[in-house]
């Protein structure tokens, strides 16, 4: 049977019995402090069993409430103490105890004013919050003490209560029960407590800072909350005790300011106490703190230590000085560091500290914020760049063509589309900040107009992306620069030498390949290629492709792509500098290649030299009604082969080019959307006699790897069969959601709100990995694979391989690497190592 829990009231001492798990982390940090012999006031832990059993109606033994209420002054105070700090909890409440009789000893030492605020604040802080009177009766800071205690009488029908026990145990009482409330339980379920997660008090001696001489209360802390950089930062208010007292108090600097008088002159020894006590609070909590205290008449005593609140970057610089400094050693520091807070390091971000002017709201797709002027489409973006202009793009949701506009804008913003969709995964290649699914938009074409949130913005109006919140904001908001500095660095290195699995990039352009090795990426695990056929000089090559009706027609066009391909490789070959690339062949259905309306249907039969009747012909014969499931990856490797061959060809010759210059590389060729073995077994022939001929030509030697991309449930769950015949596997899961849900990555944002409202799925599924079904086919097709070719490289990447919980399941399940967008790489090299350690 188990143990009753323990209800007694511990004193805190050095040698005191006094566990987090037990009395929360409040307590435990006052004992710490305590056992630096710093002047800390007597205090009491009141265990959360005893918490519970307050709030179901029991009451404490007289003994101890005699204990805590016995001491000289009579005041005291009541914090909760929850088992992790950032779960919050009930208000704090001071000056219990207060009462006629004390009122009037006040008023004798500290003068009559000063005592009737205390004892008015008190009764006004009782009747809101102990009470629970009517809030608006007992708000007013102007009433007087006689009115507050009229007020009391008039909503009670008694006198304001006048024994501290008594007082003291409705105080416990109501905060024991407001932890216990339903919204409280959300609040903290929000900060991942659990719903019934146990909270602990602690009554101290309160510290009085009215009186004579130097006295007042504040707040100190060592580094600046927003930076990171170390400074002395706070507040001290004369005669005024609690963070939340009144904001006319009397406030004077901290350290010496020209501006007017500071603690470090009218008090220098209690500064200086101040910052050695911040010193060695930092290294025996292993923490910076912010460090609440009072002093009275020049004497100082410590009230309470917090961890200091911090920003993303000023989290990362915390980590790595303490580890700097020998306080926690560097795989703590690793530990301290939420792998997502490292985005905002990356990219600007609109200043905390600044005023925002909200227009409408839509999905973070993206990270990083940018200010822009709006343009409706990718020919006003490139026209805005080519002026130096910032332009945000603003779309309905954006197609392939629109690559080039997006390269041009500083942000995209789309009415339509979920986390998978095209914006979004383009927007965090390119490291572009991002918000798709905003359906409180409404895109005017034909006005150029933008309407949102009841206003209207016209094309060359300034609005400000937030891709971190999904902001949409009106004008230019005041940013942060990003912050890729030493401490940055020296995190990842941490990270990086306890980490097991490897992080590569999706890399699809040089840039993308630098910005991929600048990040630190191990190679690129996927390239797109049909994002290399875009360009103004190869589309129409491809269209002319996507035209011939004959296999020699087909491949005279791809003839020319061939030199193009062949430099798009060398250049990633180059870059990667003997890294592994993985070059996924073709996948599109071809139509995404084809004007979509009437004016660039005839300009494309001017150009072909065709009349207009036969490219309609074609394109309507393109046409499909689930493009996504229909003629695209590797069924267009089966039926137009020459694409693929092309492809090979081209990548071996470059492999071949580069070899010659010393970089050694040994490309990895991926098949996409396979379903059956017989597909992978039909391109490999393929592929095969493409390397040998090239072998052949050149009388130059070579080696590949071939691979599937396992993007289909059918492709997991007969991943042993595939894997007789290649070397590796990679899990496309965008596509994999896709089809293991029978939900459309472009259309699903439609209804991902609400389902995720409803608790349909806990999650949106394209944006963090469904572990328990996607998850499941990953975890069978990779011990499939494996079963039947041991060793074989297993890997993840898609859009999930750059989501922390979900590159902690791909540790978790083995895969020997992720590869995400070069821009999250920093992130996944943080989640792979807190996974590993
Ligand atoms: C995938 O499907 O997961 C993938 C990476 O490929 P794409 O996003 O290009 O379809
Ligand atoms: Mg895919």
């Amino acid at each position: 049977m188990d143990q009753p829990a323990d209800l007694s009231i511990v004193e805190i001492t050095p040698s005191a019995r006094v566990e987090t798990a037990t009395h929360g982390w409040r307590a435990k940090c006052l004992q710490r402090l305590i056992r630096m012999d710093l002047p800390v006031p007597r205090s009491f832990a009141i265990p959360a069993a005893a918490v519970r059993a307050i709030a179901a109606g029991r009451r404490l033994p007289g003994a101890d409430l005699g204990r805590l209420t016995g001491n000289s002054g009579g005041l005291l105070s009541v914090r909760p103490s929850a088992l992790d700090p950032e779960w919050g909890g009930p208000r704090s409440m001071l000056n219990v105890g207060m009462n006629a009789a004390r009122h009037a000893e006040l008023t004798k030492t500290l003068g009559p004013e000063a005592a009737d605020a205390l004892y008015r604040g008190f009764v006004q802080a009782y009747a809101i919050h102990v009470a629970r009177l009517d809030p608006d009766m007992f708000s007013d800071s102007d009433a007087t003490l006689a009115e507050a205690l009229r007020s009391y009488r008039d909503e009670t029908d008694e006198e304001f209560p006048q024994d501290p026990e008594r007082q003291l145990v409705e105080v416990l009482r109501s905060m024991a029960r407001a932890w216990e409330g339903p919204t409280a339980r959300l609040l903290r379920q929000a900060k991942g407590a659990p719903a019934d997660a146990p909270l602990g008090l602690v009554v101290q001696d309160m510290a009085l800072a009215l009186g004579p001489g130097v006295t007042g209360s504040g707040t100190i802390q060592f580094i600046d909350s927003v930076t990171g950089d170390p400074r002395i930062t706070g507040r001290f208010r004369g005669q005024t005790q609690g963070r939340a007292q009144r904001h006319d108090a009397e406030s004077i600097f901290l350290t010496r300011d020209a501006r007017g008088p500071s603690l470090e002159e009218a008090a220098p020894g209690v500064f200086a106490d101040l910052v050695r006590f911040g010193v060695a609070a930092r290294e025996r909590l292993k923490e910076e703190m912010q460090i609440e205290f009072v002093v009275a008449d020049s004497r100082l005593s410590i009230i309470d230590a917090i961890r200091v609140q911090r920003s993303s970057r000023a989290a990362v610089r915390i980590a790595v000085g303490l580890a700097r400094d020998g306080i926690i050693p560097p795989e703590q520091a690793v530990m301290r560091v939420q792998p997502r807070a490292l985005t905002d390091l990356l990219h600007h971000q609109v200043d905390p500290r600044a005023p925002r002017d909200l227009i409408t709201r839509g999905m973070a797709a993206s990270p990083g914020a940018a200010t822009g002027r709006i343009v409706f489409s990718a020919a006003a973006a490139q026209a805005a760049a080519a002026r130096d202009e910032s332009c945000v793009l603003v779309r309905r949701e954006t197609l392939p063509e629109d690559i080039r506009g997006m390269h041009a804008s500083v942000a995209v913003l789309t009415e339509r589309g979920g986390m998978s969709s095209h914006a979004a995964v383009i927007a965090r290649g390119l490291g572009l900040p991002c918000i798709v699914g905003a359906s409180g938009l409404a895109i005017d074409l034909r006005g150029r107009v933008l309407h949102a949130g009841g206003r209207s913005f016209r094309e060359g109006e300034e609005i400000t992306v937030d891709g971190t919140s999904g902001e949409v904001l009106a004008g230019a908001a005041a940013m942060l620069e990003p912050a890729l500095d030493d401490s940055f660095n020296q995190l990842l290195e941490w990270a990086d030498a306890a980490r097991t699995m490897k992080v590569r990039a999706n890399a699809d352009t040089p840039q993308d390949a630098q910005c991929a090795r600048r990040f630190g990426a191990q190679g690129i695990g996927l390239c797109r290629t049909e994002h290399m056929f875009f360009d103004d000089e190869r589309l129409p090559a491809m269209r002319e492709m996507i035209f011939a009706d004959r296999a020699e027609d087909r491949r005279l066009a791809l003839d020319r792509l061939l030199p193009m391909q062949r430099t798009d490789f060398t250049t990633l070959f180059r870059i990667m500098d003997g890294y592994p690339v993985t070059i996924r062949l073709f996948d599109p259905p071809l139509h995404e290649f084809l004007p979509h309306d009437r004016e660039g249907m005839r300009e494309l039969a001017e150009s072909l030299d065709l009349p207009l009747s036969d490219v309609v012909r074609r394109v309507e014969a393109l046409a499909e009604y689930n493009p996504m499931l229909g003629m695209r990856g590797v069924r267009l490797g089966i039926t137009m082969p020459e694409i693929y061959e092309m492809q090979a060809r081209a990548i071996f010759e470059a492999a071949i080019e580069v070899g010659r210059d010393g970089h050694g590389v040994v490309p990895e060729i991926m098949i996409p959307l396979v379903s059956a073995m017989r597909e992978v077994e039909l391109v490999r022939h393929r592929i095969d006699g493409i390397a040998a001929a090239v072998r052949a030509e050149t009388r130059a030697e070579f080696t590949y790897r071939l691979g599937v991309m396992v993007e289909t449930p059918r492709a997991a769950l007969r991943a042993g069969d595939i894997a007789e015949h290649c070397a590796f596997l990679s899990f496309g899961t965008n596509d994999l959601t896709q089809m293991t849900y029978g939900l459309s990555r472009d259309d699903a944002a439609r209804f991902m709100g609400s389902y995720v409202a409803q608790g349909v799925y806990a999650e949106d599924p394209f944006h963090i990995l469904d572990q328990e079904g996607v998850g499941e086919l990953v975890l069978t097709g990779a011990q499939r694979a494996r079963a039947r070719r041991p060793g074989i490289t297993v890997a993840m990447c898609g859009e999930h391989a750059g989501n922390p919980e979900s590159i902690a399941f791909c540790q978790r399940a083995g895969l020997d690497y992720v590869s995400c967008s070069a821009f999250r790489v920093p992130v996944a090299r943080l989640a792979a190592a807190q996974e590993a350690i």
